[in-house]
């Protein structure tokens, strides 16, 4: 179970670093949201939700993942 949460204004992206191929996508295409130079190095709000939505998209591991939310109250 090393898949951990990063919770964001609007979305929220979990990272599962035993799946990550370190293709380094997240990192190119969304540098304000994936920075591993960072802590946390991701950081959800970094750019607009549909960014993050296909910027995750685009993880051709599957270590990164849009996790639903509640709605909130
Ligand atoms: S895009 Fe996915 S596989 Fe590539 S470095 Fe980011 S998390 Fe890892």
């Amino acid at each position: 179970m090393a898949r951990k949460s990063y919770v964001g204004t609007a979305v929220t992206v979990s990272f599962d670093p035993e799946v990550c191929q370190h293709s380094g996508n997240c990192v190119r295409g969304l540098a304000g949201v994936f920075d591993s130079r960072r802590t946390p190095w991701i950081q959800p709000d970094g750019a607009g939700a549909d960014e993050v939505v296909a910027q995750v998209g685009r993880c051709p591991s599957g270590a990164l993942r849009i996790e639903p939310r509640e709605p909130s109250a």
